[in-house]
Parts: C-alpha cells; sequence; structure tokens
C-alpha cells in the first residue's frame, strides 16, 4: 500500500478515468498506423499535464516523481505507446531542462513545452554508442560564438516529431566522459535534420527515429549546465528516467493483469470458468504479486526522487527499471497465455501488451547494464 496523499489519489482517479475515455479506444489505432498519438497529447497538454514537473511560474504544474509515475501508470495500463511519447516529452527532455537550465533558457524554452505547442525530445544514442554512451562521436566544437555539431543520434523517441530536443555531445573527446556537455537543440537550426523514421516490434505508437547534425550551428546560448559536465546531466537524469519506465512497466504489467484476470473469469472451458482451475490460478496469483512489488520499488524510486536522495536513488532505480521490466514481459507473456487463441488476436489488446513489453529491458540502460549497475553499488571495488 503506497502512502498516497489525497491529492494524489485523486489525481489517479482522474488519469484512470482519462485513460480509459480518451486513450484506450487509440491504442489500436496507433499502434497500427505507426503514428505520435497527438490528440491524447494535446489533451494532457490541455490539462495542464505536458510540463507536469515544470515550475508554475513557467506554465508547469510544479508537481514532483510521484506525480510523474501515477500518470505514467495509468496512461501505461491502457497504451504503452502514449505514455512513451508523453514521457519522453515531461520527463526526458522538460524535466532535464527544469533541473540544469539558465533563466533565460527556462524563459525561452518551458513555456511552449508546457502548452504543449513543442514536442521535446532526448538524444544520447548513437549507432556506435549505446549501453557505452560515453563513447559517443557526435562533436560539438566550440567556434566562439556558437559551438558546429557534426554527427548523428539514433533510436530518439519523439525523434520524427520533436520540436526541442536536450543533446549530448562531445565538446572535448580526448577527454571522454569529462569532455561530453549537454545542449537544447531546435529543429530549426542550421544544419539539423531528421534522418529514418524506424519500424518496430512494439512502441509503435511512440515514433522513433534518427537526428542529424551537418556542420549544424548551435548558440553559445544553448548549452545546457556547464561545458564538460553533460556527464552529470546525464546521470542526474538517467535515474528518474528509469523510475519513469518502471512506472511505465508496471502499469504495462497491470493492463494485462486486469484483462487476463476478467477473461479466466468469463471464459468457460470444460463445465468451468477457466479461473476456476488451478494452473490458471498460479499465473493469476503469480501476476499480482509481481505487480504489488513491481509498485513498491517503483513508488520508492519516486520518494526517493521528491525527497532528492539521489545516492540511495541509484540502487533503487536500478532494482525498479530492472525488476518491473522483466516482470511485465512475464506478465504481458502469460496474459497472451491465459486468452488463449484469442491473447494471439487484435481484438484484443495484450498481443500489443505483449510486442510492447520488450522495449522495457532494452531502453533506458538494458537490463544487463542494470545488472552491472547493482553488482557495482553492493561490491563496491571488487566489481569494477
Ligand atoms: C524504441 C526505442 C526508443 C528509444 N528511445 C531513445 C531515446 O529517446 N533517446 C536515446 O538516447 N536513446 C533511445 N533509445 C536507445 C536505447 O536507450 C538503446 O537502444 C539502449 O541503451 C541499448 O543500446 P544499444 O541498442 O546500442 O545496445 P548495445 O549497447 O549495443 O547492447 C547490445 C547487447 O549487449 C549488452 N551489453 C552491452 N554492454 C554490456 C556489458 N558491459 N556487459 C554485458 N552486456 C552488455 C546489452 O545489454 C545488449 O543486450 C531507444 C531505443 C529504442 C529501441
Amino acid at each position: 500500500m503506497i502512502p498516497f496523499t489525497d491529492e494524489q489519489k485523486m489525481l489517479r482517479e482522474t488519469m484512470r478515468s482519462f485513460a480509459e475515455k480518451e486513450v484506450a479506444p487509440l491504442a489500436r489505432e496507433i499502434d497500427e498506423q505507426e503514428r505520435f498519438p497527438s490528440e491524447s497529447f494535446q489533451k494532457l497538454a490541455a490539462m495542464g499535464l505536458a510540463g507536469l514537473t515544470a515550475p508554475v511560474e513557467y506554465g508547469g504544474a510544479g508537481a514532483g516523481y510521484t506525480e510523474l509515475c501515477i500518470i505514467t501508470e495509468e496512461l501505461s495500463a491502457v497504451c504503452l505507446s502514449t505514455a512513451a511519447s508523453w514521457g519522453t516529452h515531461a520527463c526526458l527532455c522538460l524535466d532535464n531542462i527544469r533541473r540544469n537550465a539558465t533563466e533565460a533558457q527556462l524563459s525561452k524554452y518551458v513555456p511552449p513545452l508546457c502548452r504543449g505547442e513543442k514536442i521535446g525530445g532526448l538524444a544520447m544514442t548513437e549507432p556506435s554508442s549505446g549501453s557505452d554512451v560515453m563513447s559517443m562521436k557526435l562533436r560539438a566544437e566550440d567556434k566562439g560564438d556558437h559551438y558546429l555539431f557534426n554527427g548523428s543520434k539514433i533510436f530518439i523517441s519523439n525523434g520524427p516529431v520533436g520540436d526541442v530536443f536536450v543533446v549530448y555531445a562531445k565538446t572535448a573527446p580526448e577527454k571522454k566522459a569529462h569532455g561530453v556537455s549537454a545542449f537544447i537543440i531546435e529543429k530549426e537550426f542550421p544544419g539539423f535534420s531528421r534522418g529514418k523514421k524506424f519500424e518496430k516490434m512494439g512502441w509503435r505508437g511512440s515514433p522513433t527515429g534518427e537526428l542529424i547534425f551537418e556542420d549544424c550551428r548551435v548558440p553559445k546560448e544553448n548549452l545546457l549546465g556547464k561545458e564538460n559536465k553533460g556527464f552529470l546531466v546525464l546521470m542526474g537524469g538517467l535515474n528518474t528516467e528509469r523510475v519513469c519506465l518502471g512506472a511505465m512497466s508496471l502499469g504495462l504489467a497491470r493492463g494485462a493483469y486486469e484483462v487476463a484476470l476478467k477473461y479466466a473469469k468469463e471464459r468457460v472451458q470444460f463445465g468451468k470458468p477457466i479461473a476456476a482451475f488451478q494452473l490458471i490460478q498460479a499465473k493469476l496469483a503469480d501476476m499480482a504479486m509481481e505487480i504489488e512489488l513491481g509498485r513498491l520499488i517503483t513508488y520508492k524510486g519516486a520518494l526517493l526522487a521528491d525527497q532528492g536522495k539521489h545516492r540511495e536513488m541509484n540502487l533503487t532505480a536500478a532494482y525498479a527499471k530492472l525488476y518491473t521490466s522483466e516482470a511485465a514481459m512475464r506478465i504481458t507473456t502469460e496474459a497472451v497465455q491465459i486468452l488463449g487463441g484469442y491473447g494471439y488476436i487484435k481484438e484484443f489488446p495484450v498481443e500489443r501488451m505483449m510486442r510492447d513489453a520488450k522495449l522495457q529491458s532494452i531502453g533506458g540502460g538494458t537490463s544487463e547494464i542494470q545488472r552491472m549497475i547493482i553488482a557495482r553499488e553492493i561490491l563496491g571495488g571488487v566489481a569494477e
């Protein structure tokens, strides 16, 4: 049982009803058409939720990470792609800007992002640099009054539709991890273009693309945080991103479980509802238990983030990301199994949920990387 405040409980009820009425009916369509859920995104913006954690004076809701996770869980229970599109904007882009921007950057970028007039993204991954993120090659050369960008980013959520991106680049390649800086990039900057839009197994309503920088001129004032300190921006943001990904996996798993539970009570075989069979009961029991465990660790991560306890958060964020993503894969797969042949066809949402689940153990740091982080925390120097 999570000790939510009355406001948080109300937010959860509002979001549950919004997700069921407005988001769920579009889930299959955006998956099939592989398109950004503009309708739901604009409705979330109209509800004041596009800039959830941004300061009120810049048009945000001034809320915390627990609220971010509540909304993420509810959206994910009916449509993971909508949660991904909104979360990329509100958490990966806007929250990183909020935490690191100057007053001038806050005034310029935050209000239109909060109003949903502009869509945000975050670009870290490159064709030859995924888990080993600090080996990135995108070069930002200091040219006096501007930086000159050359290189590319790959697999960027909201890449095909975004207007503003937090982008990491090398400002001092010889300094390796200490030569990375963060920037705010506008799609209008000369030399910026979009490359390929990727076709995917899941997360299909969250468009994923390539960003290309060819002699792209980036004004000096678009440096986010200090030069060569992008590592701090990146690491600060990754923990909250992982907790948020935990809330996505939790919501997804809960959504699949609720479909399977209802179906198991209604589907009759051998003269009984299939829920009367112990083999089905065991599946449902495991699903319910894993959802409860996932909820506890995810909201512990959100609480630590709200309390600014970044040291403790490292381990909890890795636990939340790892546990819930793998649980979501198991639970969505079992949901398909409980629905039998009906689980495999598109009239029921569980086949989409199972496809969506796979990305949860890849994006934002793979399961292998989370296990490495946990091992490093519990073993200290022995794991190096
Ligand atoms: C749909 C989608 C959306 C995404 N959105 C974004 C986004 O918005 N922004 C962004 O920057 N990136 C994004 N990504 C990229 C994502 O974060 C990376 O794909 C992920 O970090 C893994 O990197 P990689 O794909 O290069 O795999 P690799 O790093 O090449 O890993 C391949 C395999 O090797 C394993 N491995 C790697 N290193 C080790 C090691 N040291 N020990 C053991 N095993 C290891 C990995 O766990 C994995 O199993 C997205 C990806 C997808 C598919």
